[in-house]
């Protein structure tokens, strides 16, 4: 079973360990550098971007999580994640910093300050049709550069057609919170990708036989 953690300083921490230990993966709580390095994979949940990137860094996780995601350890970050993961972020205070990974752009809060969260449907071609999501203070990614694939886009309302789920290689990331909904298909896309990883990094005994 892929040991997944959860980056556990701050926000939706429950509701992730939840859906993955549902999908059959290990989820682990990440709150030190430790706990970070014995991981698979790892989520970094919904919640507050310029409190968590703090946090992180006073416990000594920041630059972990940095060069663990650029070596190539698959995340997956929902909401305030997908600030984490991305490169550069709008309407951020001047010094927050990022862990980056994914070559996007994303603006916080971009849905409008006075809204507060929104439900809607997303296409994100998974097998079972359009996903029901939902958005708090949510992000949109503003733009995103040739190597990142858009995975799904809002349909209809003021915010029709603006990207709200991305993949770059290992790394996926998403404007609203699957792991409020029970929709366990972003999460079961997730798994897979550390799943791959796994494999990739052991592929003896996956296939079996001695290397
Ligand atoms: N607005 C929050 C931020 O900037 C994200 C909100 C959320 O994760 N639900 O981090």
């Amino acid at each position: 079973r892929p040991v997944i953690g959860v980056l556990a300083l701050q926000g939706d921490v429950r509701e992730h360990l939840a859906a993955l230990l549902e999908l059959g993966a290990d989820p682990v709580a990440v709150r030190r550098p430790e706990e970070l390095a014995a991981v698979d994979g790892v989520v970094l949940p919904g919640g507050e971007s310029t409190t968590i990137v703090k946090l992180a860094a006073r416990s000594g996780l920041l630059g972990p999580l940095r060069s663990a995601v650029r070596s190539g350890l698959p995340a997956y970050g929902s909401c305030a994640g997908m600030i984490l993961l991305a490169d550069r972020i709008l309407d951020a205070p001047p010094d927050q910093e990022t862990i980056g990974g994914i070559d996007v752009t994303v603006r916080r809060n971009a849905f409008g300050r006075q809204i507060d969260s929104f439900e809607s449907v997303v296409d994100l071609g998974l097998d079972g049709g359009p996903l029901h999501a939902v958005f708090i203070r949510a992000p949109w990614v503003e733009e995103a550069g040739e190597g990142v694939e858009v995975l799904g886009r809002v349909v209809g309302g003021a915010a029709d057609g603006r990207i709200v789920a991305v993949r770059q290689g290992n790394l996926v990331a998403t404007s609203f919170h699957p792991e409020l909904t029970g929709d366990r298909r972003v999460h079961a896309l997730f798994v897979d990708i550390v799943r791959s990883s796994v494999a990739a990094a052991h592929p003896a005994e996956q296939a079996g036989t001695a290397a």
